[in-house]
């Protein structure tokens, strides 16, 4: 039997700007199609023999080491390894461009290839954006206290969002009820209307020290809000069983929930919260292992969605409406191949030159120490306690800076005990396999003391900040790269600003402080040996934290944005992007909260066009 080819809507991709669209049409009794180019993973539930399709090593390796052949890179022969859920190097790179102006193949800006996209891998830290966040032309335009700023970039890149934090704010209260979030709310300066937070796990006890210098610092700590499940959850029909009984002695081991694949159903990634509880009714069809390759339009209306299905025959499909999700950069990368095809497309998406421009990430950073205590880390959920200190107006001010951010505490580093071996002295996904391997001096005496200092010692706290928007910093179709099937492939080109430098400097320090604070009971004397931005790691430029912002900013005037103020391209009539590159500023926080509140709003967005 032939398969449907046409639907109201399609959606290409089903990570955190996906989902919540499929979940909103698809509840409005609409027949939608969610095209995803990876393989579905369900947890140990969805399989009558209780087998779950994950492995524990899937941000690791699936396999022997590869070299790499694509010639003129710098970084050509290297080895490398891949993960199940993102491409081969060799068959589809993002290639970025380093300080040398050189050419290197990285996987980075690749979250997780799979149904449910990022969402499968993510730690689930789920902040909201603050007010401030969304009105940063605005709060800078009369300032002259900005410091670290010489040619005035941030009053000129400086956008305010086109819609208000109250015109989002039902839909953050709407994605923390579904997707199901734990955490609490007192001393966040984010308004909420309502609370559907569930009741956090008690702390993991190492997290204590990272309270106790919050708390030292004036700092106002909260329960950090994460997309992980303590107790039974209605909207997804989620139960959480022995969870909630357990004890330090016993009970299921979550430390998991950074950057591994949840076998158990407690971690909130898309297809568990938003697509499995809507997978049987008639409206729904997904169809996995499905990479969508370019889009064909008749004048203003996207007509024709072009995919490879899973045997890599080409496929076409029609909708009414298409709505891309594919993670800012291979959403950019669409959109720039659909225009290599077709002039008519191109004029459309590309009016004013904007596409591309202005790629966001976060400036992030932190501190790390050993602390004086030995804790379980097979039982953390990752990130314990939180704090808006950064993020007030009266911080910003009295530090120079433009913008504000969040930190959180992280207990996950090296959580599991093989993490510890493997990614000892890697800063990211390209560097995770330095390992004892690059360490020679890693051996008899020195490998005990190492171990006996680090195994379940080791505490962090992280920011996340606002980056300065620049124009330069810009995703690309590279000249020469091209991937399997013949396609140019994402070429990235960023850097940071001197403002973004000096942010990371001041909010490193504070990380610092907190650590300083609570190794000693706030005294502020214990000993934190290492803080610092990501501008100082050795491959900075490539690193993205797996925040893909921006590329295809909305805005209120369509000769300085791509996207109107629901996100739909503004010279298509029935074209809309949703996962994070409408960023116009990337926020003082982890960005996929944000990402699905604002796809629930364009799905009624969708609702309301009358188009379907
Ligand atoms: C280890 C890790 C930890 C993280 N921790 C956090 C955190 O704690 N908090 C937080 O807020 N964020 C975190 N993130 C980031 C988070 O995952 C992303 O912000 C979020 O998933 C982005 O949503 P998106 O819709 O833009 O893209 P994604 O969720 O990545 O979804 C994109 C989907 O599109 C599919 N796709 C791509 N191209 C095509 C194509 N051509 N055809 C069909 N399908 C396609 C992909 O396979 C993917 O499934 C983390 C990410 C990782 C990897």
């Amino acid at each position: 039997m032939a398969e449907q080819d046409q639907f109201d809507v399609i959606i290409v991709g089903s990570g955190a700007g996906g989902a919540p669209v499929a979940h909103t049409l698809v509840s409005a009794g609409k027949y939608i199609l969610v095209l995803e180019k990876g393989p579905l993973f369900r947890p140990q539930q969805d399989d009558p023999l209780g087998l779950s399709d994950y492995k524990r090593d899937e941000l690791i390796s699936d396999g022997p080491e590869k070299i790499l052949t694509i010639p003129g890179l710098v970084n050509t022969g290297a080895s490398f390894y891949t993960s199940h859920v993102e491409p081969d190097l060799n068959d589809e790179p993002h290639i970025y461009q380093s300080n040398d102006s050189a050419d290197y193949a990285t996987i980075e800006g690749y979250t997780c290839q799979c149904v449910g996209g990022g969402t499968q891998h993510y730690g689930g830290v789920s902040l909201r954006f603050s007010e401030r966040d969304l009105t940063l032309r605005t709060f800078n335009e009369s300032r002259t206290d900005i410091r670290h700023d010489p040619n005035g970039d941030v009053k000129r890149e400086a956008r305010d969002w086109p819609i208000t934090y109250t015109e989002l704010e039902p839909y953050y209260t709407k994605a923390e009820q579904l997707i199901g979030l734990n955490g609490t709310r007192t001393n966040q300066i984010k308004v909420a209307s309502a609370d559907y937070y569930q009741k956090p796990l008690e702390p993991n006890p190492i997290s204590e020290y990272a309270r106790i210098g919050m708390e030292a610092l004036g700092m106002k700590p909260y329960r950090t809000p994460q997309a992980v499940i303590t107790q039974d959850h209605a909207p997804s029909g989620r139960k959480v069983g022995p969870l909630n009984q357990r004890d330090w002695e016993g009970g299921p081991k979550t430390a998991y929930v950074n950057r591994y694949g949840d076998c158990l159903d407690y971690k909130s990634t898309t297809w568990v919260a938003l697509l499995r509880p809507i997978a049987s009714r008639p409206g729904f069809t997904l169809r996995p292992n499905c990479n969508v390759t370019h889009l064909e339009c008749n004048a203003s209306r996207v007509v024709t969605v072009h995919y490879r299905d899973p045997s890599g025959q080409p496929a076409t499909v029609s909708g009414k409406v298409i709505v891309l999700a594919c993670s800012a950069i291979e959403t950019v990368r669409l959109l720039m191949l659909s225009a290599e095809q077709a002039s008519t497309f191109d004029s459309r998406i590309n009016q004013n030159d904007l596409l591309g421009k202005y790629f966001l990430t976060h400036c992030f950073g932190g501190a790390s120490a050993i602390m004086p205590g030995r804790f379980d880390k097979s039982r953390t959920i990752d990130s314990d306690w939180a704090s808006d200190f950064c993020g007030t107006d009266d911080f910003i001010r009295s530090a120079g800076l433009w913008a504000g951010a969040t930190i959180y505490n992280n207990t996950s580093d090296q959580a599991l005990p093989i993490a510890l071996a493997r990614t000892h002295g890697a800063t990211d996904l390209d560097t995770l396999w330095h390992a004892f391997d690059n360490d020679t001096s890693m051996v008899g005496e020195h490998l005990k003391d190492f171990l006996n200092a680090q195994f379940n010692r080791r505490l962090s706290v992280s920011f996340m900040a606002n980056q300065v928007p620049q124009k330069a910093n810009r995703i690309e179709l590279h000249r020469k790269v091209r991937d399997k099937w013949g396609r140019r492939v994402a070429y990235i080109i960023k850097s940071w600003h001197d403002h973004d430098r000096f942010l990371m400097d001041t909010i490193a320090a504070r990380c610092r402080d907190v650590l300083g604070y609570g190794g000693d009971g706030g005294k502020g004397q214990y000993p934190v040996e290492g803080f610092g931005g990501v501008y100082l790691s050795e491959n900075a430029l490539a690193r993205i934290a797996n925040h893909i912002l921006g590329g295809a900013r909305f805005g209120s005037d369509e000769r300085d944005s791509v996207l109107d103020k629901n996100c739909r391209a503004w010279h298509f009539d029935n074209l809309y992007l949703t996962d994070g590159c409408f960023m116009p500023t990337s926020g003082s926080g982890n960005p996929t909260l944000t990402i699905q509140a604002n796809a629930l709003r364009v799905g009624d967005a969708v609702l309301a066009s009358g188009i379907v």
